[in-house]
C-alpha cells in the first residue's frame, strides 16, 4: 500500500490575515480619458454605502499561500477516486475547463442584445439538440440550475398538464418507488403533490405488483430513475410506462444516472415524457463546491390539447434558444402562456454546458458509448473482487450485473463486531482515498453506495479493494481500532450530527461571529 499523509496547516481564517491599508495590487492610475467618462457617473447617495464593507486586507502572495494550503487539506478527484455514488464523479477535462473558461462568455451579460451573442445562442442551440437526441426527447430547455431544479421543474410541468386538462383536481399524487433520492419526493411536496412510496422487490427492482396497486385515477405521474440507485435496471420500465399512461399519469426520468445507459438505450425509448440531465454528472464539469450545476429539462412532443396545438413543450420554463429561419439568427425564446414561468433570473448556467458541450463534442456518439461500457465495466469488476469479502454484503439483486454502480453494505460487519459503514468510511479516508457515498439508498443498511466511473483505473480500483479488505481485517482483529479513524487526515472525525447541524455550520465570516458573540442561537 501507499502510505498517505494529508497536510495540516493550522490556517487562520481569511479574516484573521493581513492588516489594515495592505493592498493586493496596485493598479496604474486612470488614463484622462477614462477618468472623463468615469468621473461623469454620479452615483445616487441612496445607493451609496455609509461606510465601506468590512473586507480582509491581505497581500498577493498572502491570499495565494492560504487558498494552496487550503486545496492541500483538502481532497478531490484530482487527488484520487471520489466514488461517490449517484454523484457521478468524474475527472473533468481540462481542455474542456480551457475552452468554456476562455471562451470570453464570462465578459457577456445576459441582458445584452441577441445579435452580439450568436455563437453563444448557437452553440447551445446546438446542445440542446444533442441532449434531446441521447435522452430521446424532442425539445429541451437548458434553463434549472441542477438535478433537483430540474425535479421541481418537471413537476410543475405535470402539474401544469393536468391543470391544462382540467384535471388537477383528481390527479395529487406521485408514486416514487422506496430506493429515490431524497429529492425526488421534496420535489414532488413542493409542487403541492402527495407522495406515495413503492417498496422495491429483492431483486431490486421496482415491486411491479405493488405499483399496480397504488397506481390509479388520481395518480398524476411517476418519478423514477433508471438504472436505479441500486445500480440496477429497471426490467418492466416499458409495463411501467404502459400502466402509468393508461391513466393519463406522465413519466418523470430523474437523469442522475444516465452515466449506465448513454448511448445504449434511452428514457425516450423506454415510455418517459420528460428528463432531466445532470450535466455535471453524466457530462463532467465539477461540481458540490466546485458548481454551479446544470440541470436541462427535456420532454416528448406529446399533445396536452390537440385542438388548441398545446404541445407537453409549450410548458417548459423560458428561455429556449430556438433558430429563426426567416432571419437566419438564432434567438432566446421566453416563456410563452402556457409556460410554467421562469425558475431563475435569465438564461442558464452557462459554464457548465458549455463544459458539457466541449466533452460531448470531444466524445461523438461512440465516445459516449464507451464512457458506459468503461464504468459499468468498472464497477462490475469492483464488484467482483468485492464478492465474498468478509463484513460485506451486497444486498439486493443478487448475482445481477450492476450498472454504473454498487451499493455495498458493511451490515455483517457491524452486526458481528460494531463496526460501521461510517467507520469503514473514515478507513478510506485515512488511506488516502475518498469515501464512498454512505447510508443512501436508505434500503440498504449500513449502506456504502460506490460509483467509480469511466475515468477510473482499474489499478486504483483494486487498491481500494484492498483497503476495504484490510479495514475489515483490522475491524475483526480489533474493532475498537476503526473509531479512532481518521487519523492521517488534516482533520480527525467530526461529529455528523454537528458537522450538518445549521446550529452549529457557520457557512460565512458573519454568521461564525454572530456565533461567537452568541448572538444565534
Ligand atoms: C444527484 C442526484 C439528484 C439531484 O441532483 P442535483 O444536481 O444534485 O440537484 C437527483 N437524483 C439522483 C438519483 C441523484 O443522484
Amino acid at each position: 500500500m501507499r502510505t498517505y499523509r494529508q497536510a495540516n496547516w493550522s490556517e487562520p481564517l481569511i479574516f484573521e490575515l493581513g492588516s489594515p491599508g495592505r493592498l493586493g495590487i496596485t493598479l496604474p492610475e486612470l488614463e484622462d480619458e477614462v477618468k472623463k467618462v468615469v468621473g461623469g457617473v454620479k452615483i445616487p447617495e441612496s445607493i451609496k454605502r455609509v461606510k465601506p464593507p468590512s473586507l480582509p486586507e491581505l497581500s498577493e502572495v498572502e491570499v495565494t499561500r492560504h487558498f494552496t494550503n487550503l486545496t492541500q487539506m483538502a481532497y478531490g478527484v484530482d487527488n484520487g477516486p471520489v466514488p461517490l455514488g449517484s454523484c457521478t464523479m468524474k475527472f473533468n477535462p481540462r481542455i474542456a475547463w480551457d475552452l468554456s473558461f476562455n471562451s470570453g462568455v464570462d465578459q457577456l451579460h445576459p441582458l445584452q442584445d441577441e445579435r452580439t451573442v450568436q455563437g453563444l445562442l448557437e452553440v447551445m442551440y446546438e446542445l440542446q439538440q444533442w441532449l434531446a437526441n441521447i435522452v430521446g426527447m424532442d425539445v429541451c430547455t437548458l434553463h434549472p440550475a441542477a438535478g433537483a431544479h430540474g425535479e421541481l421543474t418537471g413537476v410543475l410541468v405535470i402539474r401544469k398538464y393536468h391543470e391544462l386538462k382540467g384535471q388537477l383536481d383528481r390527479k395529487k399524487e406521485i408514486v416514487i418507488p422506496d430506493s429515490a433520492h431524497g429529492t425526488n419526493p421534496a420535489s414532488a411536496a413542493m409542487a403541492g403533490f402527495k407522495v406515495i412510496e413503492v417498496p422495491s422487490g429483492s431483486d431490486g427492482n421496482v415491486d411491479y405488483e405493488a405499483l399496480k396497486s397504488v397506481v390509479g385515477e388520481s395518480t398524476a405521474g411517476l418519478m423514477i430513475t433508471n438504472p436505479n440507485t441500486l445500480g440496477l435496471f429497471e426490467e418492466r420500465i416499458l409495463e411501467i410506462a404502459e400502466l402509468l399512461h393508461k391513466y393519463d399519469a406522465l413519466l418523470y426520468y430523474d437523469g442522475a444516472n444516465l452515466n449506465g445507459i448513454m448511448g445504449y438505450t434511452r428514457p425516450g425509448d423506454m415510455g418517459f415524457d420528460i428528463a432531466h440531465i445532470n450535466i455535471h454528472k453524466t457530462f463532467s464539469s465539477p461540481h458540490g463546491g466546485g458548481g454551479p450545476g446544470s440541470g436541462p429539462v427535456c420532454v416528448k412532443n406529446r399533445f396536452v390539447d390537440r385542438e388548441k396545438g398545446i404541445y407537453l413543450s409549450d410548458l417548459l420554463p423560458g428561455y429556449i434558444v430556438v433558430y429563426d429561419e426567416e432571419k437566419g439568427i438564432y434567438r432566446l425564446k421566453g416563456p410563452g402562456p402556457h409556460s410554467i414561468g421562469l425558475l431563475k433570473s435569465f438564461f442558464a448556467n452557462t459554464i457548465p454546458l458549455l463544459w458539457a458541450y466541449v466533452y460531448i463534442a470531444i466524445m461523438g456518439p461512440q465516445g459516449l458509448r464507451k464512457v458506459t461500457e468503461h464504468c459499468v465495466l468498472i464497477t462490475n469488476y469492483f464488484a467482483k473482487l468485492m464478492n465474498g469479502v468478509r463484513g460485506y454484503d451486497i444486498p439486493y439483486g443478487k448475482g445481477r450485473f450492476r450498472k454504473h454502480e454498487v451499493v455495498l453494505s458493511a451490515k455483517p460487519m457491524a452486526d458481528e463486531v460494531g463496526v460501521t459503514a461510517e467507520d469503514v468510511a473514515k478507513g478510506l479516508l485515512d488511506a488516502g482515498f475518498y469515501a464512498p457515498t454512505i447510508y443512501f439508498p436508505l434500503i440498504v443498511k449500513e449502506a456504502l453506495m460506490t460509483e467509480f466511473t469511466e475515468t477510473e483505473t482499474p489499478e486504483n480500483v483494486e487498491r481500494y479493494v484492498e483497503r476495504l479488505k484490510e479495514i475489515s481485517k483490522i475491524a475483526y482483529e480489533n474493532p475498537s481500532k476503526p473509531k479512532e479513524w481518521p487519523v492521517n487526515t488534516s482533520v480527525g472525525r467530526l461529529d455528523i450530527v454537528k458537522a450538518n447541524h445549521p446550529k452549529y455550520v457557520a457557512p460565512t465570516w458573519r454568521v461564525y461571529m454572530k456565533r461567537l458573540k452568541g448572538e444565534l442561537k
